[in-house]
Order: C-alpha cells, then structure tokens, then sequence
C-alpha cells in the first residue's frame, strides 16, 4: 500500500462514502461515524481501488499533457456538451469551465454543467468522456443501473477511462495545475 494517502474528510454527508483521487482514499463521513470502520466494512472494494490506483501512478508516468488553449478547451466542451445534449435528447442550461476541487465535472439541477478547467490538458477523448457523463446526468439523476447502461454503450472501455483520468489526475497534481484541495 506504499503510496498510498487516506484522506479523513468530515462533511454533513447522509451517507460515508470513499473515493479515490490519483492516490489518495478520501474516507468521507458525517461527524459522528469513524472513518476506519467505513474502511473495514468496504476492504475489498479498498483493495481493488487501491490495485487501480497502483496501476494510474505507473500510467502517469507515461502519459502526455495535450497543451490546448483555455479558449479551444472552451469551444471543444461547448461543441461536446451540445452534441450530446442533442444524442440524449436533454436541454442544457448553462456550460461552465472552473476550478473544482474534487471532481471532473458536475451538474446541477437547474441542467448547469461544471467541467474542471484542469480537463483542459486532458485528451479529447477523456474531455468528451467526461462531458458524456455529465450530460447523460439530465437523463438520470443517480448512477443507477440505467445510468451505468448509458456510458458503457457509449464508451465500452469506460473502465479504461476511468484508470486514464486517475492517472492524468496525479500528473496534473505533481505538475500542480489541478486544483490544490485543502
Ligand atoms: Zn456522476
């Protein structure tokens, strides 16, 4: 588990959730939980993560920055994030590109879609993957099975991504122009 960071975050959260972040485990809790029973109850589901996260330290290591304009970034989310809405058939309200502190991208309620500014180095493949994400997000509020059953027709090798976009996550940290989270 060399290399490995847990991370203890206390957030009024309804549930404890884990995620992992290049290769750092948030354990995420309401106050009144202990993060390291969360962590006993989820050992297998840790293992693999951290398996993975093994596997997007080495890949950092060989992977390139694609050095895009934040104008080009810009009109390439628009023009992704508009195609898509069209494929699903969904209305977005408003694009916004900026700094996050803990995610890819997001979407609001209100049919908002947030995309991390730090994509802007990432492959055209993984920002349209990404933006995929979030727009099917206004077809399916939750990451429920129908939700699952979106991305993977569309992107069949999201496991792949998904390893893909941890790894640029580290780069991008060790290069500091992801955001810095406190
Ligand atoms: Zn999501």
């Amino acid at each position: 588990m060399s290399g490995i960071r847990y991370r203890i975050i206390r957030r009024r959260v309804k549930y404890p959730r884990l995620e992992i972040w290049g290769n750092e485990i948030w354990i995420i809790v309401p106050g009144n939980v202990d993060p390291w029973r969360v962590v006993r109850q989820n050992r297998e589901w840790l293992i693999r993560q951290i398996e993975i996260a093994r596997r997007a330290a080495e890949l950092s290591g060989k992977i390139e920055l694609v050095p895009r304009t934040r104008r080009k970034f810009r009109s390439l989310i628009e023009r992704v994030v508009q195609e898509y809405a069209e494929e699903l058939g969904v209305e977005v309200n408003r694009i916004f590109v900026r700094r996050v502190k803990s995610a890819w991208g997001s979407c609001s309620g209100r049919g908002n879609i947030t995309i991390n500014a730090a994509a802007q180095w990432l492959p055209e493949r993984l920002v349209r993957y990404i933006a995929y994400h979030e727009v099917c997000h206004l077809r399916r509020w939750r990451h429920d099975r129908e939700f699952e059953r979106l991305v993977r027709e569309k992107f069949p090798d999201h496991e792949d991504l998904d390893l893909q976009l941890q790894a640029y996550w580290i780069k991008l940290r060790e290069q500091d122009k992801a955001c810095s989270k406190s």
